[in-house]
């Protein structure tokens, strides 16, 4: 079969023949449908972060949808032809934070895409408790990015940061996730302000219902989250961006008790003045992946209809390399989908 192989940060990665992979006693091989081009991909080729246990070269995508083509002898609760996500942490299930259903913070994590082989192929392998079944009104390319994209973004706004009814939440950067953690807000009654720095990206958040966007390169951010908030600013901010820029701009919006949740990074410095933090008891967080409950939760709110991530296009596993560099410069609106086959 074809897959993508990542060798090692700078290099450019390669489509290549490998073998299917054989499946043990309680895995599943599935046939990939969908599998989203995620930022984090972009992590491992600028050598931000490295597979930290696999071996490489690797087959990279974590985000990854498709139908049970085999399934071990131990499998009872799949069969062939089943339409399934993949949750893409495989948890060792013993550890203090499996136990306490933490198993994104698993002490001996694997992880498909990161340690084990992903679904930028046209199969992939994976234990049968990582699966979770994928209704049918939902479709594969939805399913794909509802793993990690609106998983990761469920995780950091209802677990982490605890939003609520009736807030503001200010979503810092409006790609992909950005446009999924809209819709959660708005399902559970949050209203959304959205910045990002491309008017078309603003465009897209009002279509989705923000009740206010905000072109960072052209105002004060800060300044207009607290007008929009009669003085009081933000009580949620979603940084997905991590630039020491954008990460200032969230400060400066966070309201009294206003809870900063990081998702996304880079290499840049979080400064924040611990005057600031006191007196108005911030609570500045961050946010890691997701559990198979928030993937069970996303896909509940998928097939409701309050929530269909935006994929904006399908591409072939030769065009994953030079998807990732449109997603470096901004280009993609929305989530891009790598088809296999
Ligand atoms: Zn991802
Ligand atoms: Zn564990």
């Amino acid at each position: 079969m074809k897959a993508v192989r990542f060798y090692k940060a700078g290099m450019p990665l390669r489509v290549e023949e490998v073998d299917v992979p054989r499946i043990g006693v309680n895995e599943v091989l599935v046939k990939v449908k969908a599998a989203g081009i995620c930022h984090t991909d972009l992590h491992f080729l600028d050598g931000v972060i490295a597979p930290w246990k696999g071996t490489l070269p690797l087959t990279l995508g974590h985000e990854i949808a498709g139908e049970v083509s085999d399934t071990g002898r131990g499998v009872r609760r799949f069969r062939k032809g089943d339409r399934v996500v993949v949750y893409n942490g495989v948890p060792c299930g013993k550890c203090r934070f499996c136990k306490d259903g933490k198993e994104n913070l698993c002490m001996d994590l694997d992880q498909i895409g990161f340690t084990l082989d992903g679904g930028y192929a046209e199969f992939v392998k994976t234990r049968a408790d990582t699966l979770v079944k994928l209704p049918n009104k939902v479709s594969f390319e939805s399913g794909a990015v509802l793993t990690c994209g609106a998983g990761a973004t469920y995780h950091a706004l209802l677990d982490i940061a605890d939003l609520k009814q009736g807030e503001y939440l200010m979503i810092n950067g409006f790609g992909g996730l950005g446009a999924v953690a809209l819709q959660i807000a708005r399902s559970m009654g949050a209203k959304v302000i959205a910045v990002d720095v491309a008017d078309e990206k603003l465009v897209e958040a009002e279509r989705l219902g923000a009740v206010a966007t905000i072109n960072a390169a052209e105002s004060n951010v800060g300044q207009k989250v607290k007008e929009m908030t009669d003085g009081f600013g933000a009580n949620v901010v979603l940084e997905l961006v991590g630039r020491e820029k954008t990460m200032q701009s969230a400060l400066d919006s966070l309201g009294k008790t206003g809870r900063m949740v990081i998702v996304g990074y880079t290499k840049d410095q979080l400064k924040a003045t611990p005057l600031h933090m006191v007196t108005n008891e911030w609570k500045i967080l961050a946010s890691v992946a997701y559990t198979k409950k928030d993937l069970e939760a996303v896909v509940g709110l998928a097939e409701r209809g309050k929530l269909s991530p935006l994929v904006s296009m399908k591409v072939g596993l030769e065009q994953i390399e030079e998807t990732l560099q449109g997603l470096r410069e901004g280009k993609i609106l929305g989530r891009a989908i790598a088809q296999p086959v």
